[in-house]
């Protein structure tokens, strides 16, 4: 088989764990497979880099950013190729760049446009172990960019669909995906399988085990996607087609997502193409926006209220204030210290009352939910992030995730 094996920053969290690591791969390499390996950055090493550029601006060029961040997974990847090697297994480190891996220019969260899978097959050929650095590619005008944070998973699932590989191993701090995150909620169970549509919400929602858009990557080229510990040899959690699945319950599991903000805007002129206007400025200057509710205006006047990430407030701000000069907007207001808690399920679509119990849940807390949003699969509720923990422990114990 052919196997594409991805450690995250824990999993090469310092020199040891890399051996570890490198033993790992050896033993696969021993069962007979090819292995193409994929590395994040030791843990910490993307923020500390962050945070030596924003010791001189708060505002660092995105290239310049691009060119600093991508080092770190360079330096695993390097390290791992040698200890590789220092066993006896022929091995080569190869950048984004070497390994093809073309991208769009749009620095720190670029999207991967091509794949070049030659250079990768000519070193499996020669018999070798392929370590890549993962998180970034290059751009078609030959800059390095990076795919946005936790995009290592990305660069795994990319190249497991160029390569058509067999299986996609993400192995990481945890053994597989659970009913929450096990950090907030100790009786979280693991869950065997999950289809790609309930782990695409639940990693859009916030679970960061697995970066959204790998996910999304994986059910489009059907990847094979297992999640499971690099330190124990506990079996994993595969992210599969709904129909590989027999019983769906009626909740998978609950996201906590502390990233985000709240806009409000009020005395907003009601006119035909306000929020066009408002909403395609923020767009044009990168800032996601999620959730958005907007009242019945009254006297030519309306309120909306919107969540952006909270990394980009600064830029939504910058881009309502030139509304407020413009008089469009009379007031704004922001609100840091929320956070969203959704539901996610595809049991739902053919189920009712599964919304009414998460208000009764939150309600029997006495929390105040300031937004909802729903689809066909999941319920979204923002609320004060002092609830956070409790939101997620409560709903869990509704739903009786915990049995
Ligand atoms: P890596 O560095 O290996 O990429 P991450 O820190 O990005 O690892 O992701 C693993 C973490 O994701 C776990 O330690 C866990 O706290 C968190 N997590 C959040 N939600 C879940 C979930 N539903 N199941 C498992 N882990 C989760
Ligand atoms: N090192 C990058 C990050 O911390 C990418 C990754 O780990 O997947 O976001
Ligand atoms: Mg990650």
């Amino acid at each position: 088989m052919l196997i594409v094996q991805k450690f995250g920053g824990t999993s090469v969290g310092d020199l040891e764990r890399i051996q570890n690591v490198a033993n790992r791969v050896s033993q696969t390499l021993k069962q007979g497979h090819q292995v193409v390996v994929v590395v994040s950055a030791m843990s910490g090493e993307t923020n500390k880099l962050l945070s030596f550029a924003e010791h001189y601006t708060q505002t660092p060029e995105r290239s310049e950013v691009d060119m600093l961040l991508s080092s770190g997974e360079r330096v695993t990847a390097a390290l791992l190729s040698i200890a590789l090697n220092a066993m006896g297994h022929p091995a080569a480190s190869m950048s984004g760049r070497r390994a093809g891996i073309v991208t769009d220019s749009v620095h720190t969260k670029a999207r991967i446009e091509s794949i070049d899978p030659q250079p990768m097959r000519d070193e499996l050929a020669h018999g070798k172990v392929i370590v890549i650095a993962g998180f970034q590619g290059v751009s078609d005008k030959g800059q390095v960019t990076t795919l946005g944070r936790g995009g290592s998973d990305l660069s795994a699932v990319a190249i497991a669909g160029a390569l058509e590989a067999d299986l996609c191993e993400i192995y990481t701090d945890v053994d597989g995906i659970y009913t929450t995150d096990p950090r907030i909620e100790p009786k979280a169970r693991k869950m065997e399988k999950i289809s790609y549509d309930e782990m695409l919400e639940l990693a859009s929602l916030g679970a960061k085990v697995l970066q959204n858009r790998s996910v999304e990557l994986a059910k489009k080229l059907n990847v094979n996607l297992v999640t499971r510990s690099s330190f124990t040899n506990a079996e994993g959690t595969l992210i599969t087609k709904e129909e590989n699945i027999m019983e769906q319950p009626l909740v998978s599991g609950i996201a906590l997502d502390k990233n985000q903000a709240r806009v409000s805007l009020g005395g907003v002129i009601d006119r035909p193409g306000i929020a066009s206007d408002i909403f395609t400025r923020l767009a044009d200057n990168s800032v996601n926006i999620d959730m958005i509710v907007q009242t019945l205006g009254h006297d030519g006047k309306t309120n909306m209220d919107f969540t952006v990430p909270k990394t980009e407030l600064l830029d939504a701000q910058k881009i309502v204030d030139q509304f407020v000069a413009e008089g469009e907007i009379s007031e704004c207001s922001y609100d840091e210290n929320i956070c969203k808690v959704s539901i996610v399920g595809v049991g739902m679509k053919s189920h009712t009352g599964v919304a009414a119990k998460a208000f009764q849940t939150m309600a029997l807390e006495n929390i105040n939910i300031m937004m909802i949003s729903t689809s066909e699969i999941k319920i979204s509720m923002i609320v004060a992030e002092k609830y956070a923990e409790l939101s997620v422990r409560s709903l869990h114990s509704a739903y009786s995730l915990d049995r």
